[in-house]
């Protein structure tokens, strides 16, 4: 049975219409007449229920908004241009200068960027850890301290957090949890463990062909009674807690993000990406499973493979305590050297060469010349970057067909 098997039913259900154009409709529309002056003063103060401009709210994201969000248990959902354009609405939403963030784990190079610099020169400081961390994490929160921030999947260390244990210290403390679950979606329910906010690059697995960029934000529902939002830290967002109640997070990051920064789906993109959801189920229980087999062989025949599936994974434990079907299609591969690592890629017949993942291909790419040649060699340290490091994100191919060719080009690459 598909571990996804729940999902099926739903993401199919949802995207296709009975009546009509089957396929779903694409507003593609960068403004929307009111009709009349009474209608667009409704429009917005929210009482008529109708888009107001493309910025704030396209109709084709908004039937993606409202499937992401029953995905993942949320209340709410804002779809955004791309992945670093929902990581930058879920944390902008929040932070005010002189705040700060603790980010543990991977990290995936956009986010290490946006928070060691971008961040950082609007006066937010962001501490970094191992997901092992806990007691350093637990020292390093201050009054300031806004967000707990984390991966699903450290990528490209492969690192995996003990999330309940994260979540206890982020809510212990009433700190704000979010996790960008763009690697695992399915896989991991971060809202079932405590977050509050879940974040995806869309453009990776969830529409899966490389065919549109995209991301998404996840909120959950604020308490009716107690909450930690209520708390005197996030008192400059109690006025959107008392208009919209529940949906509360959700308005923020609208009217504090998407609003004045603009990092807006359209609806193009949105199509796309629902086209790849409908499939999601079955592509996500496929890769899982291929990956599992292609780490063991390439672990049996002695080459450097990373990946939480292996007994001598430090993680192991928490793999199978947490992701029960997989943690999708990545696991990184160490040639030793750069030279040995470029061989490896150019010998392979299948693997296409980019810095994507999680698409229908199997694709590889050299970590430390490309997305990571910006960093010194301290922080490549920190996060995994050996000269070696072969990052791969496996396909939708015959496993078979993978360990043959990598064997292959193990074999080619090491003479
Ligand atoms: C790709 C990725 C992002 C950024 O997404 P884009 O759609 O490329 O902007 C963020 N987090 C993780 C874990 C990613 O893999």
């Amino acid at each position: 049975m598909n571990p996804f098997e729940d999902y099926t039913t739903f993401f199919v259900q949802a995207i296709g219409n009975k009546e009509g154009a089957i396929s779903p409709t694409i507003t593609q529309s960068a403004s929307f007449g009111y009709g009349d002056s009474e209608t667009g003063e409704g429009i917005f103060d929210g009482s008529v229920k109708k888009p107001l401009y493309s910025r704030v709210g396209n109709p084709t994201s908004t039937k993606l908004e409202s499937i992401l969000a029953k995905m993942d248990g949320g209340v709410a959902c804002v779809t955004t241009s791309s992945g670093m354009g929902a990581i930058t609405l879920a944390v902008m939403s929040l932070v005010s200068s002189g705040d700060e963030v603790i980010s543990i784990g991977g990290l995936f190079g956009g986010t290490y960027s946006f928070f060691n610099e971008t961040l950082d020169r609007f006066g937010v400081k962001t501490s970094f850890f191992d997901v092992d961390e806990l007691d350093s994490i637990k020292k390093a929160i201050t009054s300031k301290t806004k967000i707990i921030y984390l991966e699903s999947v450290g990528n490209p260390n492969m690192r995996l957090a003990d999330i309940d244990a994260i979540s206890k210290i982020a809510n212990d403390a009433g700190i704000s949890f979010m996790v960008d679950n763009t690697v695992t979606p399915l896989m991991l329910k971060p809202l079932d463990y405590g977050a509050d906010v879940v974040i995806y690059s869309t453009t990776k697995i969830i529409t899966g062909n490389a065919s549109a960029l995209g991301g998404a934000v996840v909120f959950r529902a604020i308490n009716e009674g107690e909450d930690k939002f209520k708390g005197e830290l996030y008192k400059d967002i109690h006025k959107f807690i008392k208009k919209m109640g529940k949906m509360a997070l959700f308005a923020v990051a609208k009217k504090r993000a998407l609003r004045d920064f603009g990092m807006s789906s359209n609806g193009f993109s949105s199509y796309l990406t629902m086209l790849g959801l409908e499939t999601l189920p079955l592509r996500a229980a496929r890769v899982n499973e291929s990956v599992e087999i292609i780490v063991n062989e390439l672990d049996k025949n002695g080459i450097d493979v990373n990946h939480p599936s292996l007994e001598t994974h430090p993680h192991n434990a928490l793999y199978k305590k947490y992701f029960k079907a997989g943690t999708g299609n990545l696991f990184t591969i160490d040639m030793g050297t750069k030279e040995k690592a470029f061989k490896f890629i150019n010998n392979s017949k299948l693997i296409t060469v980019t810095a994507n993942i999680g698409d229908s291909r199997t694709l590889a790419l050299h970590m430390g010349s490309t997305i990571y040649s910006d960093f010194d060699q301290e922080t490549k340290k920190f996060l995994g970057i050996s000269d070696g490091l072969i990052r791969v994100s496996i396909g939708l191919e015959s496993p078979k067909d993978i360990i043959l060719d990598f064997l292959e080009s193990y074999k080619a690459s090491n003479i």
